[in-house]
C-alpha cells in the first residue's frame, strides 16, 4: 500500500498533516499514552492530567513548574525523520499545513513554515500580569515560580492546560485547512484529546491516512493504516 499511496502523494498538491506526541518519540520525547509514556510514570502523587490542569497550576504553582520542567521540556531534542520528511513535502509545495498537538517546536526547527500549534509552545512564555515575553531559557533558569523582571507577575508557558480553551483562530484555521485538503495524513496521536481529534470529521477528501503504532478510535474511517514508526513511514513515502 505504500507504493499506491506514494503515487497519490506525487499527484497531489493539497496535503495536510495532523499529528501528536508520537511524532516526537523518535526525538526521545516521551508521549503520554504509550507503554513508556508519561501517564505510566508512577512517581507523582497526582495524575499527569491533574498536574497539567489549570486548577493545579493555580493552586500548586511551584509543583506545576517542577513537573512541567521535568516532564514536558526537552530542550536538547532535535527533529527526527518524520519532521524532516514533512518539511521536505512543504518545500515541494504539496503540504499546506502541519497541525500539531505538540508543544516542542520541532516542526519549525526542521524548517516547516506553516505550523499550527493547537496546544501552544514551550518556546513562548509570558507574564500573566503585564504580558512581557520570555524565552524557554528564562523558565528553565528560574528557581521555583518564574517571576516577571518588570512587574513581578507569574511568567507562564503559552501552552494549553487541561480545562483551558484552545485559541479559536488556530482552531478555525485548522478546520479550514482540513476541510479543503485532498489528502489528510494523521500520525503519532492516540486521538484521545478533543477538540484536536474531532478535526478529522471536517475532512472531505481521499484518502485519509493514519500512521500510529497503536489502534485508535478512528481506524475504521481510515483508507490507509500504517502501524509502524512514523519516521520510517514518512521517509519512505516522501
Ligand atoms: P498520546 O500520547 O495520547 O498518543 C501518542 C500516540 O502515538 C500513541 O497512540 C502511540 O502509539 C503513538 N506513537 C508513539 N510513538 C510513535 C511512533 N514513533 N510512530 C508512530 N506512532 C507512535 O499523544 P497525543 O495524541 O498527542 O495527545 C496527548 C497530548 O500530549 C497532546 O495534547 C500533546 O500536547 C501532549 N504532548 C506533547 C508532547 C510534545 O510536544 N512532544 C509530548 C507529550 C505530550
Amino acid at each position: 500500500s505504500i507504493d499506491i499511496l506514494k503515487k497519490q502523494i506525487e499527484k497531489c498538491n493539497n496535503i495536510v498533516f495532523l499529528g501528536g506526541a508520537g511524532v516526537s518519540t523518535e526525538s526521545n520525547i516521551p508521549d503520554f499514552r504509550s507503554s513508556d509514556g508519561l501517564y505510566k510514570k508512577k512517581n507523582y502523587p497526582y495524575s499527569p492530567e491533574y498536574m497539567l490542569s489549570h486548577t493545579f497550576f493555580v493552586n500548586h504553582t511551584e509543583e506545576f513548574f517542577e513537573f512541567y520542567k521535568n516532564n514536558l521540556v526537552y530542550k536538547d531534542a532535535k527533529p527526527n525523520k518524520a519532521h524532516i520528511a514533512l518539511s521536505g513535502l512543504e518545500k515541494m509545495g504539496k503540504l499546506k499545513a502541519v497541525i500539531t498537538q505538540n508543544i516542542d517546536g520541532l516542526h519549525q526547527m526542521a524548517g516547516t513554515k506553516n505550523v499550527l500549534e493547537l496546544h501552544g509552545s514551550i518556546h513562548r512564555n509570558y507574564c500573566m500580569n503585564c504580558n512581557k515575553y520570555y524565552s524557554l531559557e528564562f523558565i528553565l533558569e528560574s528557581q521555583g515560580i518564574p517571576r516577571c523582571e518588570r512587574c513581578g507577575g507569574i511568567v507562564r508557558p503559552d501552552v494549553v492546560l487541561y480545562e483551558e480553551m484552545l485559541d479559536t483562530s488556530i482552531l478555525e484555521r485548522s478546520i479550514q485547512y482540513i476541510s479543503n485538503a485532498k489528502i489528510l495524513i494523521v500520525g503519532g496521536t492516540s486521538l484521545n484529546v478533543y477538540p484536536a481529534a474531532g478535526l478529522i470529521s471536517y475532512f472531505r477528501g481521499y484518502p485519509l491516512v493514519l500512521i500510529n503504532k497503536e489502534k485508535t478510535a478512528f481506524d475504521n474511517r481510515a483508507d490507509f493504516i500504517f502501524r509502524e514508526k512514523i519516521g520510517e513511514v514518512l521517509s519512505k513515502l516522501i
